[in-house]
């Protein structure tokens, strides 16, 4: 017995017959005797739709208007699963961002949670209610409309989790946990029981995409137990929390970004200050270089290559030729087919077998690398956008099937 916080994704509410799948899951916490909010996302495609329909009448909406918008998906889902569940005899309430006092800054569409009244929560579940509540949504401190960024209904649920100092916060959703790589690529990608904070957040923001990044950073400062699981079977699915060296597999997961683009700035003066004036020109334009090379070039020159968000990329390479000059460099160059695969697990740098065994597998399959990174939870390479999907199945392999 304790406080259950449950959160549904959008396929997982998608229909009536859905909805009633989730109010299954909802009753069997609540008839275990457990205090139960839950949160909600929009049912199936419907943010997706509603930016349709913005785009449609005024591509140029401020953002303002797209939040009033938006939060509307959620509070549908709200009321209709409230009504699932009144039609089975609970007693039940369903609240929007700002009934529950979801207070967030003034960022609209990417809005940042800041406080959370727990009040009328906390006076809802002592009624012997369960509380429905509409992910992704919160206010400004002008009682506007703000929402968290798109996938912003996991935030939700974990930032109630830890306001109400809830003993578990259950993500429900369309998979069943969290993979050793994308089971869609690799057929035996591997469930993991357990997976630390610091490794999902690497998953996530690789390119893993089950929870949003900020939930399971917030989950990671307020220690909230999570656990990825399954809306429609009843099995057990992944925790993500502060482990030990539970499973003793050093490597987690292999995951692969093709959001990147390379950069070479090419013969810059080898003097003192010109990295520094490259990438405090990328940092002042806030885009975010992530893989760095330095090589030696002729004759007193070198070249520095880096990685960018391919979305930035053509931002950067005019940024970089504007200033070609001060840079005192002779040329820019770039490619966009290119992929970012990485092997992420703790304790990477004080293991460089680790490494050298992804290397390996990459040689068997004979696949170039063009950079290396290293940090003390992943190792990445940039490899050919062609061999990516060959890449992470070959070091999947090498390190889970041997
Ligand atoms: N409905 C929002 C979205 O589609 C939020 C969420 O699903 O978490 O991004
Ligand atoms: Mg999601």
């Amino acid at each position: 017995m304790g406080l259950i916080v449950q959160k549904f994704g959008g396929s997982s509410v998608a229909d009536a017959e859905k909805i009633f799948n989730v109010a299954g899951r909802v009753t069997d916490a609540y008839n275990a005797g457990n205090q139960v909010v839950v949160v909600v996302s929009a049912q199936g495609d419907t943010t997706d739709d509603l930016i349709e329909k913005a785009n449609e009448i005024n591509p140029n909406h401020s953002k303002r208007e797209m939040d009033v918008l938006l939060s509307v998906g959620e509070q549908i889902t709200i009321s209709l699963l409230a009504m699932a569940l009144e039609k089975l005899g609970y007693p039940v309430i369903s609240l929007t961002g700002w009934q529950v006092a979801m207070h967030t800054d003034r960022n609209n569409m990417n809005a940042r949670i800041k406080h959370i009244d727990t009040q009328r929560l906390q006076s809802e579940l002592d009624q012997k209610k369960i509380v429905i509540v509409a992910g992704f949504q919160g206010i400004n401190r002008y009682n506007d409309i703000t929402t968290l960024g798109r996938g912003g209904s996991d935030t939700t649920a974990v930032a109630l989790a830890a306001a109400l100092n809830a003993d578990l916060c259950e993500i429900y959703t369309d998979v069943d946990g969290v993979y050793t790589t994308d089971p869609r690529i690799v057929k035996n990608a591997k469930k993991l029981k357990d997976i630390s904070y610091d490794e999902m957040l690497e998953l996530a923001s690789l390119g893993a995409n089950v929870l949003h990044n900020r939930s399971v950073e917030l989950a990671k400062k307020y220690n909230v137990a999570l656990e990825v699981k399954s809306s429609f079977e009843k099995i057990e699915g992944t925790k993500v929390r502060e482990v030990g060296n539970v499973e003793k597999m050093l490597v987690r997961g292999v995951t692969r970004d093709n959001n990147v683009a390379r950069i070479s700035v090419v013969g810059i003066n080898d003097t003192p200050g010109k990295a520094y004036m490259l990438f405090n020109l990328m940092a002042k334009y806030n885009i975010n270089v992530d893989v760095i090379l330095q090589s030696i070039g002729r004759e007193g020159t070198k070249d520095i290559s880096f990685t960018v968000p391919r979305d930035h990329v053509e931002e950067a390479l005019q940024i970089l030729n504007e200033q070609i000059e001060n840079l005192e460099a002779k040329e820019i160059k770039h490619a966009d087919n290119v992929s970012k695969v990485s092997i992420v697990g703790a304790g990477m740098a004080s293991n460089p077998g680790v490494a050298a065994k992804m290397f390996e597998a990459l040689y068997e399959a004979q696949i170039n690398i063009h950079m290396i990174a290293t940090s003390e939870i992943k190792v990445s390479v940039l490899i050919d956008e062609k061999n990516a999907e060959k890449a992470v199945a070959a070091i999947h392999d090498k390190f889970f099937n041997n």
